[in-house]
């Protein structure tokens, strides 16, 4: 496990500090070290919109971590709060998650200072527009260089607007679309892509399911179906997460914490309705179907198997960490545990399964939008009817060999041709399993590394070592 220094850090000094544990272990050197790390272009810029009368200037950020590879990839974050600190240390995150998930992009992060709640649609579409104008006037959005996708505050409908900007920017650019990730189908989006974070964390705990050693060493036993769950966070990430692991997995959701309070039930929540009800109702107080907290740290530190946190960073610091009890952290969010509470988890026997690995989803499902953009074709058309015609062969010719009937809901799972959806979730798996299986290897290999979080790090940052030392940094 890396040392952590006592002192409070910044979510990028922390950032900054895993990458160095990596560093160190890998032996890299310290001028290539600080070549990895420097975020390389940051532009902040304010622009005036005139709404309801009156003229407001409004302040945002994109930052370019790494551009070893091209596009640069990450969300655009709407919050109240938003740093220049906070937009370069997801930058980064963003470069080793791209590395370690073979996805061949460099890091990127973008935020806008804005309680997107105080306005409405009209309002939101004209400060996108805005902003949108100031990113790719300056060189910080294009379909070559630096794409964004969904993040905290923003989500398909923010991503369609940019596009249209875009393309009334640059009509002549035949790849506008692919300028951002994340857009609704039917503006060149892909499917899968809204759920794909949550997706992604569903993956990636049923691949920690399927090594009974990684269970075994958390404290846990059994299977998926048997554990509890509570999610902080029901936003994107982690409704989808929580919809997919009780619906898919029957593991037993018993509580949910938004930021106005949480909701809890023992016998388990049912998330549709509650999600349903979140909606309509802007919180959870009075969902009928659980107990309403208004302490969400007393629900947050409460006994069960799975934590995942799906809403802010630093949620799990020194301050709390030693009352916390899940056996498993997930990390559906970017940062959520500080370096300090990582230390006081990890000598209590909890296990996390790191944000750099499990929230990857999302980017994985917009490298596979991104090309599909470039191709101007949805994924599975040309092979779909083809793959279902020739299984309808092999099917006739095992039947009359063998003069047997293959039952009609086998026929019907068996001819059809893969559909966007099943490729890009067999994308996304896959992504996520191989992940797994290289996280994996390096702590059976290594005795210094005894945490996934080192392990990923490790193997994203010897991925982007290999790419400098041949250009020549070493
Ligand atoms: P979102 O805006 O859709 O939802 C955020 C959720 O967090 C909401 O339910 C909100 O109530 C909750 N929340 C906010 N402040 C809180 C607090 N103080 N206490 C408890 N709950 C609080 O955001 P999202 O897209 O789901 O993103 C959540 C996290 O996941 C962020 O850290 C983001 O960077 C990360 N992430 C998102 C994606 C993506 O594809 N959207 C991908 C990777 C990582």
């Amino acid at each position: 496990m890396s040392t952590c220094p006592v002192n409070g850090l910044s979510f990028r000094e922390n950032v900054d500090h895993m990458v160095e544990s990596a560093m160190r272990i890998l032996g890299v050197s310290e001028t290539l070290g600080e070549a990895i790390k420097a975020c390389r272009s940051v532009l902040q810029v304010k622009f005036p919109v005139k709404l309801r009368g009156q003229v407001k200037v409004f302040t945002g950020w994109r930052a370019i971590h790494s551009e070893h590879l091209l596009p640069t990839k990450g969300g655009l974050r709407f919050a109240p709060i938003v740093s220049q600190d906070e937009v370069e240390a997801l930058a980064a995150l963003m470069t080793y998650k791209c590395a370690l998930a073979d996805v061949p992009f460099g890091g990127s992060k973008g935020g806008l200072l804005i309680d997107p709640r105080e306005y409405d649609d009209d309002e939101i579409r004209t400060i996108v527009a805005r902003f949108t104008l100031n990113l790719a006037k300056k060189g910080f959005l294009d379909p070559a260089t630096s794409v964004p996708a969904p993040d905290m505050g923003t989500g398909e409908r923010e991503m369609a607007w940019i596009a249209e900007t875009y393309k009334q920017l640059y009509p002549q650019d035949i790849n506008s679309n692919a300028c951002v990730t994340g857009k609704p189908l039917d503006h060149g989006g892909i499917a899968g892509r809204t759920e794909a974070t949550g997706r992604g964390i569903q993956y990636a705990i049923q691949e920690f399911f399927r090594h009974p050693d990684d269970v075994a060493e958390a404290g846990l036993s059994d299977g998926l179906s048997s554990q509890r769950v509570v999610i902080q966070g029901l936003g994107n990430v982690g409704y989808h997460a929580a919809k997919f692991l009780s619906e898919i997995d029957n593991a037993m959701v018993i509580g949910v914490i938004v930021s106005s309070g949480a909701v809890v039930n023992l016998d388990g929540l049912d998330i549709e309705a509650l999600h349903q009800y979140h909606r309509e109702h802007r919180s959870l107080r009075g969902f009928p179907g659980g107990t309403f907290v208004d302490d969400s740290e007393q629900v947050l530190e409460m006994e069960c198997d799975i934590l995942i946190l799906a809403a802010l960073e630093a949620q799990i610091h020194g301050g709390n960490a030693v009352r916390i009890r899940a056996k498993l952290i997930v990390e559906g969010a970017n940062g959520p545990v500080t370096c300090q509470g990582e230390k006081i988890l990890m000598d209590k026997g909890s296990v996390i399964l790191p944000d750099i690995y499990v929230n990857s989803g999302g980017v994985v499902v917009s490298y596979f939008e991104w090309t599909k953009n470039l191709s101007h074709m949805r994924y599975g058309r040309l092979q779909r009817r083809y793959e279902a015609t020739r299984a309808m062969h092999q099917l006739t010719a095992l039947e009359s060999l063998t003069g047997q009937q293959v039952p009609e809901w086998m026929r019907s799972e068996i001819v059809q041709g893969a559909s966007e959806l099943d490729l890009v979730r067999s994308g996304l798996d896959d992504t996520m399993r191989e992940a797994y299986r290289q996280i994996r290897e390096v702590m059976v290999e290594s005795e210094e590394i005894d945490d996934m979080r080192t392990a990923a790090y490790v193997i994203a940052i010897d991925k982007i070592a290999r790419w400098y030392r041949i250009q020549g940094i070493s």
